[in-house]
């Protein structure tokens, strides 16, 4: 007999390319509600990428590594197959905006014809990051690295800064279908 899924198990899946405030704040409060809480980080080759899968997930350990209760992993393939094989039975997502809650709704509904035990759990974003996104963060950083540095500050942990600079200085390096 296979195992009953733990609800009080999250998994918060997602890009984390890379991870930003408004991620680390949906991170701290999932971190509080469950008893324990995954953050899967998926590796699509068909999207493009700016950080390698294991720059995403080094940054991603780097800024969380305080929280007790909280790994991370990387994944490919379904998310909601990466949440069953962990045992959990929560998939933690974040929305910003009514554009988020439609998508998430969509895809919500796909995930529970796929694995009916799984739950996905919204977390609504805090007000003071819901402005934050992994494209906006693309943009600031595009604005040349002496501007960007004064504003990243403002979206992302302190640990993600120094290698989003390093990348811009090295011209960059978008991950994608022909990498
Ligand atoms: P994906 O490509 O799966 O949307 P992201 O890394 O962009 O991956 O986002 C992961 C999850 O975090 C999604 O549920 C997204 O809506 C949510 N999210 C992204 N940015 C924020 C933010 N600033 N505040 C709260 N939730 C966010």
């Amino acid at each position: 007999m296979t195992e009953p899924l733990d609800s009080r198990f999250a998994v918060y899946v997602g890009s984390f390319d890379p991870l930003t405030l408004g991620h680390q704040d949906i991170i701290d409060r999932g971190a509080r509600i469950f008893d324990r809480l995954t953050v899967g980080i998926g590796i699509n080759p068909d999207k493009k990428s700016l950080f390698s899968s294991e720059e995403r997930f080094s940054m991603a350990n780097m800024v969380l590594s305080p929280l007790k209760n909280v790994e991370v992993k990387c994944f490919d393939g379904l998310a909601v197959e990466f949440v069953k094989s962990c045992n959990a039975a929560i998939m933690l997502r974040g929305v910003r905006t009514l554009t988020d809650i439609e998508t998430e709704f969509t895809m919500s509904l796909a995930n529970r014809a796929l694995e009916p035990a799984i739950e996905t759990v919204f977390l609504m974003a805090n007000e003071k990051y819901s402005h934050i996104s992994s494209t906006l963060i693309k943009q600031i950083a595009s604005m040349g690295k002496d501007r960007a540095a004064t504003h990243l500050k403002e979206f992302l942990p302190s640990e993600v800064i120094e290698p989003l600079l390093v990348k811009l200085r090295s011209g960059g390096n978008q991950r994608g279908p022909q990498s």
